[in-house]
């Protein structure tokens, strides 16, 4: 597939940099007398709206969570005064909280993810979000119109309307999360058609919804659909998208992305796993680092699809779920993604604290004999994927796994 760039996309990082850093001051400036949250954060830390020139600047100001987001719209509604008081704006959006979402863009929003997908003009597309009060429809229809593809709003109908979508209307890609996807290509087979053969189906981009690698080649393999991921938040819009090289999500052009340690709200050291936290490049709505609750981390090497910008190496769990093992999270999908390499051996990582220090252990076990030179493999895989290094690799009796079968055992006690 020919890959679809713009001169955005292939332009040296230093030049997106300095562009980035152009727009977050000019945005500042703006939404300090604009915007009555960001002049009190800003006046609170003793700072002035010229102080705050660049990416690196960012970490003087606080993360928002979602929840923060509520609070400070239930306080100060609609939008927490996080926008200019005479703001006019096309749609207002709501999602669960409730919160209140301003349209951001009238164009350019989903429209590289799209492109990078391969959907262009020709193309007739499911869009299976709903049009109903959420961003998610009406972004995505437009997202699709912007590189052409004709959409079928098909929404939350039942599957069975889908199916028949699909076939009357010879639609050729899916826009939506991937299970509801499963769905559809189950009741299709339940009505007595071959997805592959009967329909013209070949392209599906995902949101909202992790893509497990197992459904993933069903849908390659099985039903010769080209898939793709898209990240994004109603709250900040589109963040990241797949290339066709399918290694990690490149960075939206107008979104900054940190990787912050939600303890301290600083940016972990590149490479390493921390909370995805968003600011959208824009002078309507004055959302400084949102947080996501997301974990992930960066991917600085360069891709050979030929985009400059960095990637982000998928969604590693939310932040409440993985566990910090000397100021490093460790997530269950990335254990999941060392179970998939490792498929003879159970795993079971121990955490204790001696000394004031993190002890990492981890156990394992097969019906097989374990030889040192296998332990090495393990012992240099398991940093590569978790970025931490194991104090001990224990070998013990798969009974005594199976005895006990949680994936993390965090024995430390915070005297
Ligand atoms: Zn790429």
């Amino acid at each position: 597939m020919a890959p679809c760039y713009d001169e955005k996309e292939t332009r040296p990082s230093r030049e997106r940099l300095r562009e980035q850093n152009e727009r977050l001051a000019e945005m500042i400036r703006i939404g300090y007398d604009a915007s009555p949250y960001v002049k009190k954060v800003i006046d609170e830390r003793g700072l002035t709206a010229n102080a705050i020139k660049s990416v690196d600047d960012l970490e003087a100001l606080p993360v928002i969570s979602r929840e923060k987001l509520v609070s400070l719209e239930t306080v100060r509604p609609p939008y927490g005064g996080l926008t200019h008081p005479t703001l006019v704006t096309d749609r207002i959006f709501t999602s669960p909280g409730p919160v209140y979402e301003p349209h951001l863009s009238e164009h350019e929003l989903w429209h590289r993810g799209y492109c990078a997908a391969g959907f262009k003009p020709g193309d007739i597309v499911l869009n299976t979000f709903s049009y109903h009060m959420v961003a998610a429809g009406l972004t995505f229809h437009e997202g699709l119109r912007s590189v052409g593809a004709t959409v079928v709003p098909s929404g939350t109908s039942g599957t069975e309307t889908q199916v028949q979508l699909i076939r009357d209307l010879k639609v050729t890609g899916y826009t939506g999360t991937p299970s509801f996807l499963m769905a559809i290509i189950a009741k299709a087979g339940e009505l007595g058609f071959d997805f592959r053969n009967d329909f013209n189906l070949r392209r599906a981009s995902f949101v909202a919804e992790p893509l497990q690698p197992s459904l993933r080649r069903r849908f390659e393999d099985e039903y010769g659909i080209d898939t793709y991921q898209m990240y994004g938040a109603t709250e900040v819009g589109d963040i990241a998208y797949e290339c066709h090289i399918k290694n990690g999500w490149h960075l939206c052009e107008d979104v900054i992305v940190e990787i912050i340690d939600p303890a301290t709200g600083m940016k972990v050291p590149s490479g390493q796993l921390g909370e995805v936290v968003v600011t959208r490049l824009n002078n309507k709505f004055f959302l400084f680092r949102f947080g996501t609750g997301d974990l992930s981390r960066i991917i600085e090497e360069p891709c050979p699809c030929g985009r400059t910008s960095c990637r982000l190496d998928g969604i590693a769990g939310r932040v409440g779920d993985a566990v910090k093992v000397r100021g490093l999270f460790i997530a269950p999908s990335q254990l999941n993604k060392l179970k998939e390499n490792f498929r003879n051996y159970l795993i079971q990582l121990v955490i204790t604290r001696e000394d004031f220090r993190d002890r990492l252990t981890v156990r394992m076990a097969s019906t097989d004999e374990i030889t040192s030179k296998e332990i090495a493999l393990f012992d240099r895989v398991f940093q590569e994927t978790c970025t931490i290094r194991p104090d001990d690799i224990e070998v013990t009796t798969t009974a005594e796994l199976e005895g006990d079968n949680s994936l993390i055992i965090d024995r430390r006690e915070w005297k």
